[in-house]
């Protein structure tokens, strides 16, 4: 029998309502928001907690099961069909007035686990051996694994760092669907046609980098930078919340009141998501955050444009500099070392502080021509036409980005390829001094200090 890949909860967890948020954890409080957010805009955020045994980064991730929102899906559907967008083999090509008639319900957001012992069948699914009844269809007989049961839910993943390290197969499956949004999932079967479904969820993975086999990023640094956030939750450092944790609070307050509050407030922002935009202002600092200190991956400036967004509809504001601060810090940690990072956050905070001096400043600067086609990209893409579809909406602040970045780089690289590259001197094009050269000593001090309005002459 395969593994255990359902963790139920136990007698000995916490609930959400009793936990105890403190400088070492508060983060990962945050990214819990924004992944359900994200996930209920039907665009996955992946995140990973990384911290000692003992920092309670489990106990969160597993209570946040309290405050999942409830999600509607074709009637009776075991791979979570939105009615609005049907996806899997049963129901994705029915009429509209078809899955009107189908009905709908409300369930629970999938939360599932995926253990370190799980098998490849149980996580992804298999192909019904005894009920194909025809071997040109096999997506008829489709036994669900973990991933494509979680449809627009969430997968937690505890000891990401051990599953990297032993099996390789599942940290392939997991490269495979958080590679894009929405991800795929193959389901194959020795002599079958291989099916594809895609997914959408939320990968939530925790790890201990101080014990065998180390840190994600040095095991399978790709699955590493998957993760939109990485944070590292600690112990708490206060005695006094220490004290709160071990008097077991709360027990005071009404529980599922305080839960179904937290419900209410995340439906609440998703209905409002696509009312926050990021100013030009915050997109130009993103592309010379990219540019300037020359990250490796696309996908952190990504991640900061999609958390900004949500955070902007979770806080009910647009997002400013010291959002951008905030989730920099999360989307970078994994991405780049720390006196990097730092040195980033520095050049952040700095610009925070003086907003007008530093745009003066880039003005003259060399992101002057990418700022310009910042501004230039935004006024073209207000005049385009908008599809009216959510995921399109949600997306068009980064494909911006995305446009704008390549078309600066294929630029610089057209340029450079595009002036001769020559070592003969006599190709090149020497521009001799119009006087002849002298030794300095041979200058009085007056020929070669020069005064400033002599220089602007
Ligand atoms: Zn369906």
């Amino acid at each position: 029998m395969a593994a255990r890949i359902f963790v139920e909860r136990d007698v000995f967890m916490k609930k959400y309502s009793q936990l105890i948020r403190h400088t070492g954890n508060n983060f990962l409080f945050d990214l819990i928001d924004i992944s359900i957010l994200g996930t209920l805009a039907n665009t996955p955020i992946h995140f990973h907690a990384e911290g000692l045994r003992g920092t309670g980064k489990t106990t969160i991730i597993r209570a946040a099961k309290d405050i999942l929102p409830k999600i509607k899906r074709i009637k009776g559907c075991i791979y979570n069909c939105d009615p609005s967008n049907p996806h899997c083999p049963e129901h994705r090509d029915l009429s509209n007035k078809d899955i009107e008639q189908l009905g709908t319900e409300l369930i629970d957001m999938p939360f599932l686990e995926i253990s370190p012992s799980a098998k490849k069948g149980t996580v992804v699914g298999s192909i019904d051996l005894k009920k194909i009844s025809s071997r040109e269809e096999p997506e008829a007989a489709l036994l669900l694994g973990t991933i494509p049961r979680a449809h627009r839910g969430i997968i937690f993943v505890d000891e990401i760092n051990r599953i990297a390290d032993t099996s390789p197969e599942l940290a392939d499956i997991l490269l495979d669907v958080m590679g894009t949004k929405p991800g795929r999932i193959q389901i194959e079967e020795v002599g079958l046609p291989t099916v594809v479904i895609p997914v959408q969820v939320s990968i939530w993975a925790a790890s201990n980098p101080d014990e065998e086999p180390g840190p994600l990023e040095d095991i399978r640094r790709q699955l590493s930078d998957r993760f939109d956030f990485t944070v590292n939750v600690e112990r708490p450092v206060d005695t006094a919340v220490l004290k709160m944790i071990l008097d077991g609070n709360n027990e005071k307050y009404n529980d599922s009141y305080l839960i179904e509050e937290k419900k209410e407030k995340l439906l609440r922002a998703q209905a409002i998501i696509d009312d926050f935009s990021l100013s030009d202002e915050i997109k130009s600092i993103l592309a010379s955050m990219y540019v300037d200190f020359g990250l490796e991956s696309l996908r952190s400036i990504e991640a900061i444009m999609l958390g900004a967004k949500i955070r902007g509809a979770l806080l009910g504001k647009n997002p400013d500099i010291g959002e951008i601060i905030f989730l920099a810090r999360l989307a970078l940690r994994h991405r780049m070392d720390a006196k990097n990072l730092n040195e980033l956050i520095k050049h952040l905070e700095q610009r925070r502080h003086q907003p007008e001096k530093k745009s003066e400043a880039a003005m003259k600067s060399n992101d002057c021509d990418l700022r310009k086609a910042v501004l230039q990209k935004n006024n073209d893409q207000k005049i385009g036409t908008n599809s009216g579809k959510l995921k399109n909406k949600f997306f068009s602040p980064l494909e911006k980005m995305m446009s704008i970045l390549t078309n600066k780089f294929s630029s610089s690289a057209g340029g450079k390829n595009n002036r001769p590259i020559s070592s003969d001197p006599k190709d090149m094009d020497i521009k001799a001094p119009s006087k002849k050269a002298i030794s300095l000593k041979q200058l009085e001090l007056k020929d070669y200090v020069k005064k400033e309005e002599e220089l602007r002459r």
